[in-house]
């Protein structure tokens, strides 16, 4: 079923597990995520960032996620992932998403809250809940975050004034992941995300899960964080499967692909405790 995300990042918090967040760049990939779901029988959230708008289009993006979260026996949220800007993000819920995040990390703090809480009046008054990001997650290029950029921590004072100032729904906040591959396992601000979580009353969010380690991820998933962005690691998973098994032909490739990318949504479900809602 399509749903929003906040019945199901609240019942996440309580429980001590996290749900992933994949980003769908065509079919084949939305096809892939929410059949693992329904095989685990376990929620799911069904991203689409912004910076993908070239590989399908947002209407292609909601075409494509309103028929797999609506025909799905498990609870799918189609998200709309680094919302960059208040037009975008306006349309894919004229479209359909059924929660959408804004992106105004890079700004001011003041400026962070007056373009999120603009977000969040329109939104709310549709029903559909929105994701804020403190502190910064950087990024390598080609990502779901267009820019390349450092990361910044998010500082436990920030929290509750802007979650008040803005009446976000879930936070994405910054304790030393960064987007897209590592050099290495990155070492996580544990002691920040304890804080944080310590004081915070709604769900929180870690970005640029891919490769920052099982042990570490499954610690942050058991320790308040809600929802954990994978991405990068689904793209490596198919392309070692095509590369492993050697396709012969196109559609074979595809399905070596859907198999490799299946493989690690099952991977990180067990990683993130995630539990049936
Ligand atoms: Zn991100």
């Amino acid at each position: 079923m399509l749903v929003n995300s906040k019945k199901i990042l609240l019942e996440a918090k309580k429980g001590g597990f996290a749900i992933p967040a994949t980003n769908f760049i065509d079919l084949d990939s939305a096809r892939a995520y929410t059949k693992v779901a329904e095989q685990r029988g376990l929620p799911l959230i069904l991203s689409f960032a912004q910076a993908h708008k070239n590989l399908i289009s947002l209407e292609e993006a909601a075409l494509i996620g309103k028929y797999f979260a609506e025909k799905s026996t498990v609870p799918v949220v189609l998200h709309l992932d680094h919302g960059e800007d208040k037009e975008f993000i306006f349309k894919a819920i004229d479209l359909g998403f059924k929660s959408v995040m804004i992106d105004a990390s890079s700004e001011t703090f003041e400026d962070n809250i007056k373009i999120s809480k603009e977000i969040v009046e329109y939104a709310h008054s549709k029903d559909i809940t929105v994701e804020a990001e403190l502190g910064h997650v950087g990024a390598g290029e080609n990502y779901e975050s267009h820019d390349m950029t450092d990361s910044v921590y998010t500082e436990v004072d920030d929290v509750i004034e802007f979650v008040e100032k803005t009446k976000v729904d879930s936070l994405a906040i910054s304790i030393g992941t960064a987007h897209g591959t590592y050099a290495g396992t990155p070492k996580l601000n544990f002691t920040r995300l304890k804080e944080i979580a310590a004081i915070s009353n709604i769900p929180l969010v870690l970005h640029g899960g891919s490769s920052s380690g099982d042990d570490n991820l499954n610690y942050c998933a058991l320790n308040g964080i809600s929802k954990i962005n994978i991405f990068t690691d689904l793209l490596t998973a198919a392309y070692t499967e095509i590369k492993e098994n050697c396709p012969k032909d196109y559609i074979s490739l595809k399905e070596n692909a859907n198999d490799g990318m299946m493989k690690m949504l099952n991977h990180y479900y067990d990683v993130f405790n995630t539990k049936s809602i």
